[in-house]
């Protein structure tokens, strides 16, 4: 028997109609096990509800309360579901406002509790998901199951880390495919203490890749509401297409820098275990779809080009570092102890540049440690463009055509030779999209 994990994200559950889509789809999949988000924007309503319930705006908050009680009870009506399932989603609902005045009286949401309250979006599409997969298969088969029981995680609230040697182990235990079609949730967790966790934003990508590794899945796809991955995006360039095949390797490079179709952490698990991803559009089922897998039959020099906004490059020079050693690894310590990621580097002899997101510069302190190393200096609103594909480090000519692609427009740090399947550099942030539209042209569209 071949097992096929699925995941449908917020845009599948955005109302009545795309559950019932979306279930017509894991029914033709033969899905074992659907995972699913939240519906569509409940999790920034509910994020909204924490900030307002934390100023002690009650007004707001019951505002969202009821926006986010009349949208699922709306689709409860529609579905024209079980009884019993009236009371538990009525459940749900009891629990979200007595969190809400708990945040409300203490004015103040910790981590735990907001883990909490982003849980209840994703158990309330699960609820009704599980309802509308009635509707269109065996209904004794469908089982709503808590993914807590096996999504084991540590306590790192907001955005847990799972454990991964417990996650297997539970997977074999609780699920008995014979019996049961699953339906249950992305994004969230639970800890030892069996506190609620979440993964992070976006992280239902990341659960169903989890689930798949456990239940050594035969496919793991990934529904949502575009068909599948395409050579770049296409509000920058209506002519990209879609991409049919790719690599785990070329895959994860575009998501991590700036493809916003795949959470960045998804595919490791999939990739760990050799499971095939597909990507597609829960929306137009038959339109194609990408498929993700350990080697492709087609091997391009470049697959797709990718652009991650809001960058700053951050210089750190000193003569110190004139023959001395150890100053990198100062530098690479301050980032540690910030927990600030390094996305590309480059070095001369007295300096090193690094790239870093925008946001990370509020950190006043980090830049602080930084300046006791040596002089730093800090350049705002720049792109990293990235051009992803194979054998990067091994085309001759191709950082010619690169350049001779992207005509006058500057290019501020190159990084290559760290990946054969990554070329990127960075520029202006006013000209990314410029830069993109060139080299689309010439390598994708093949205008040259
Ligand atoms: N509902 C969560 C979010 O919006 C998780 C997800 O959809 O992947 O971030
Ligand atoms: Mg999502």
């Amino acid at each position: 028997m071949s097992i096929v994990v699925s995941k449908f994200g917020g845009s599948s559950m955005k109302d009545t109609q795309a559950m019932l889509r979306s279930a017509g789809i894991a029914k033709d999949q033969n899905s074992n096990i659907v995972l699913v988000s939240a519906t569509y924007g409940t999790t920034d309503k509910l994020i909204a509800l924490i900030n307002a319930s934390e100023k002690s705006d009650a007004q707001t908050a019951e505002k969202l309360l009821f926006e986010i009680e009349e949208k699922h009870l709306g689709i409860l009506k529609e579905l024209d579901c079980e009884h019993i399932v009236e009371t538990e989603l009525n459940i749900l609902f009891d629990e979200l406002r007595t969190l809400s005045k708990g945040v409300q009286l203490l004015k103040d949401c910790s981590p735990k509790a907001y883990d909490n309250v982003l849980s209840i979006g994703e158990r309330m599409s699960s609820l009704l998901f599980t309802q509308a997969m009635k509707r269109t298969i065996d209904k004794d088969k469908v089982t709503l199951f808590d993914i807590r029981r096996v999504l084991k995680t540590d306590s790192q609230f907001n955005k847990a880390l799972p454990q991964l040697d417990k996650i297997k182990l539970l997977s074999k235990e609780c699920f008995d495919f014979s019996k049961h079609i699953y339906v249950s949730q992305g994004f969230i967790g639970q800890d030892e203490n069996e506190a609620t966790t979440t993964l992070g934003r976006g992280g239902s990508d990341y659960s169903a890749a989890l689930i798949a590794e456990g239940v050594e899945a035969d496919t793991l796809e990934i529904w949502t509401d575009v068909a599948g991955i395409a050579t770049t995006d296409p509000r920058i360039c209506p002519k990209a297409k879609q991409i049919n095949q790719i690599t785990f390797q070329e895959a994860s490079e575009l998501a991590t820098y700036g493809a916003k179709v795949l959470h960045p952490t998804t595919l490791a698990p999939a990739m760990r275990q050799g499971i095939p991803v597909f990507v597609g559009s829960s929306y137009n089922k038959d339109d194609n779809g990408t498929w993700i897998v350990q080697e492709s039959n087609q091997a391009p020099t470049v697959r797709a080009i990718t652009k991650r906004d809001g960058q700053a490059l951050l210089t750190v020079r000193t003569p110190k570092m004139l023959h001395a050693v150890g100053f990198m690894s100062r530098i690479f310590d301050v980032f540690n102890d910030h927990k600030i990621s390094v996305d590309s580097v480059t070095t001369s002899e007295i300096s090193v540049s690094i790239t870093i997101d925008q946001a990370t510069l509020d950190n006043k302190n980090f830049l602080f440690e930084l300046g006791q190393i040596g002089q730093v200096s800090v350049e705002n609103d720049l792109s990293m463009i990235s051009i992803i594909g194979n054998k990067m480090h091994h085309t001759p000519g191709l950082g010619e055509k690169i350049f001779n692609a992207l005509g006058e427009i500057n290019v501020r740090m190159i990084c290559l030779g760290a990946s054969e399947h990554n070329f990127c550099f960075v520029v202006n942030g006013e000209q990314s999209s410029d830069a993109i539209k060139r080299l689309h042209k010439y390598f994708i569209e093949g205008v040259q």
